[in-house]
C-alpha cells in the first residue's frame, strides 16, 4: 500500500497534488511519501516484535538524508555499504550503535571512519577483510564487533544481477567453511565475534529461499556455539520484494516474513537484525515526468519524456517494469493507446516500456513512474549532461525539496582545465 492516490481527478502524494509540485520544482523529479516510509518501517518493526530486534534500513536503496532522518527518528537502524553512506546515516542523526556496515570491499579508511565514529557491527565478508579490520582496530586501540557473512548456497530465484546467496557469487564465505573462519576470527586481537550475517538477494517474491537460508543459519548458530563462540546476534539481511505491477502479483507480506523468522531462528535467543531496503522505500516514491513529444513511428507511437535512463536506470539495466500513470486521471471509459515510452538519451537502451497501453497523452502532460523510490535516485547519473533531478519529500499537506536540481554552472564548474591545455 502507498499514499499516491487520485483525488478530484489529480494524482496526489499524500495531501499534495503532484501537479502543484511539478509547477513549483519543474520536471522531472522524484517525490517520496513520509507516510509510506513510516508505514513500511512499522510493518517490519511489528512483524519482529516481541523478539529483540533492530530494523536496519538499507541506505543504498534511497539515501537522501531527509529520508534517513524520517526513518531514524522512528528508531530505525541503518545498513551502510560505504564510508559515504556511513556519513549520510550520521548526518541524519542516527547514532553509531544503530549502524551496521556491510559490503564486500570495505577499505581500511572506511573501517577507520566507522571505528572512530561509532558502529554497531561490521558484517565481514572474507578472511583478508577480517585480518585488515583486526589490524585497523588494534592500531586505534579499539575492538571491532563483527558478524561474518555466510553464503548459504541458496537460489533466491530473482534477477541474476541481484542474487547474492549462491556459492558462485562474490558475497560472504561459504557456509561449509564457517567453522574455520570463525576459529581464526576468535584469535584475531582486534575483533569480537557477536553473530552471523546472511543476505541472499533482492526482490525476492517467495519466502522459501529465506526459509532455506535461515534454517542453515540456525544450524550454524548451534554448531558455532558448540565450538565455543558467543553468538548473540543474527543479521538476516534484506531482500523482500515488492509488487511492481497492479496485476495479481502478491509478494509475501512483512508479517509473513516475521513469522518465518520467528519459526526458523526465534528459539535461539538472539537479537535479530534485518536490512530491508526496497520494501521500505520502493513504493514510497514516484518519478514524475512530462511528455515532450508524441512521435508517430512506423507501426508504433513513441511517448518521448523529459525523464531518461540516467534518472531511472532500472528498466534499461534490469529489464524492470514500472507502472506508468497519467497525473490527470483519465475518464473511466477512455480507451488505451499503445506507446513505446522513451527518454531523450542517445541510445536505444533509453526505453522505459515497449507497447505499453496507456490513456492517450499529449505534449505537456504529466506522468508518473510508480514504485520508483528504491534504486531510482541513488542510481541516477548525469549521462548526456542531464542534471541530477530533484527529490521532494511530502508529509501530509507539506512538501519540501530535499535535494535541489544543480545548475549548469555547478555542473560545468566541476570540470577543471589543466594548466598546460
Ligand atoms: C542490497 C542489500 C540490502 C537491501 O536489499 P533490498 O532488496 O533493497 O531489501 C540489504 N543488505 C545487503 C547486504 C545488501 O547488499
Amino acid at each position: 500500500m502507498d499514499h499516491f492516490l487520485y483525488r478530484d481527478g489529480t494524482l496526489h502524494a499524500e495531501d499534495v497534488s503532484l501537479r502543484d509540485i511539478a509547477a513549483t520544482v519543474g520536471t522531472p523529479f522524484y517525490a517520496y511519501s513520509s507516510a509510506t516510509l513510516t508505514r513500511h518501517y512499522n510493518l517490519f518493526h511489528e512483524a519482529l516484535s516481541p523478539l529483540p530486534h533492530l530494523v536496519c534500513f538499507a541506505i543504498k536503496s534511497l539515501s537522501n538524508i531527509a529520508v534517513l532522518k524520517t526513518l531514524g527518528d522512528l528508531g530505525a537502524g541503518m545498513d551502510v555499504v560505504s564510508g559515504g553512506e556511513y556519513l549520510r546515516a550520521r548526518a541524519a542523526g542516527v547514532p553509531g550503535d544503530r549502524i551496521v556496515f556491510s559490503g564486500v570491499g570495505k577499505t581500511r579508511e572506511e573501517m577507520r571512519l566507522a571505528l572512530t565514529g561509532g558502529i554497531r557491527q561490521f558484517n565481514v565478508e572474507s578472511e583478508p577483510e577480517m585480518r585488515a579490520l583486526s589490524e585497523v582496530a588494534t592500531s586505534l586501540g579499539v575492538i571491532a564487533p563483527i558478524t561474518i557473512r555466510v553464503n548459504p548456497d541458496v537460489d533466491a530465484r530473482t534477477h541474476e544481477k541481484i542474487a547474492t546467496g549462491k556459492k558462485d557469487n562474490k558475497f560472504g564465505i561459504p557456509i561449509d567453511r564457517a567453522s574455520s573462519v570463525y576459529a581464526e576470527a576468535a584469535l584475531l586481537p582486534g575483533l569480537k565475534v557477536v553473530g552471523i550475517d546472511v543476505h541472499i538477494g533482492s526482490q525476492l517474491t517467495e519466502l522459501e529461499p529465506f526459509e532455506q537460508a535461515y534454517l542453515k543459519v540456525a544450524d550454524l548458530t548451534e554448531r558455532l556455539r558448540a565450538e565455543g563462540h558467543t553468538i548473540t546476534r543474527l543479521d538476516l539481511g534484506g531482500g523482500l520484494g515488492i509488487p511492481y505491477t497492479r496485476s495479481n502479483e502478491a509478494p509475501p507480506l512483512p508479517s509473513d516474513y516475521g513469522a518465518l523468522i520467528k519459526r526458523t531462528v526465534g528459539h535461539l535467543g538472539c537479537e535479530i537484525e534485518i536490512e530491508p531496503g526496497r520494501l521500505i522505500s520502493g513504493n514510497a516514491g514516484v518519478l514524475v515526468s512530462r511528455v515532450i513529444y508524441v512521435k508517430e513511428g512506423q507501426g508504433r507511437d513513441f511517448l518521448i519524456l523529459d525523464a531518461a535512463m540516467n534518472d531511472l536506470v532500472r528498466p534499461s539495466m534490469y529489464g524492470a517494469h514500472h507502472d506508468i500513470d497519467p497525473v490527470i486521471e483519465p475518464a473511466a471509459a477512455t480507451l488505451p493507446h499503445t506507446y513505446d515510452v522513451v527518454g531523450p538519451v542517445c541510445e536505444t537502451g533509453d526505453t522505459f516500456a515497449k507497447a505499453r497501453p496507456l490513456a492517450p497523452l499529449s505534449e505537456g502532460d504529466l506522468v508518473v513512474f510508480r514504485s520508483a523510490g528504491a534504486y531510482g535516485a541513488v542510481m541516477a547519473s548525469e549521462y548526456n549532461t542531464r542534471p541530477l533531478i530533484p527529490e521532494v519529500l511530502v508529509k501530509g499537506d507539506q512538501f519540501a525539496v530535499i535535494r535541489a536540481r544543480p545548475t549548469f554552472d555547478e555542473i560545468l564548474n566541476r570540470d577543471t582545465l589543466p594548466e598546460w591545455l
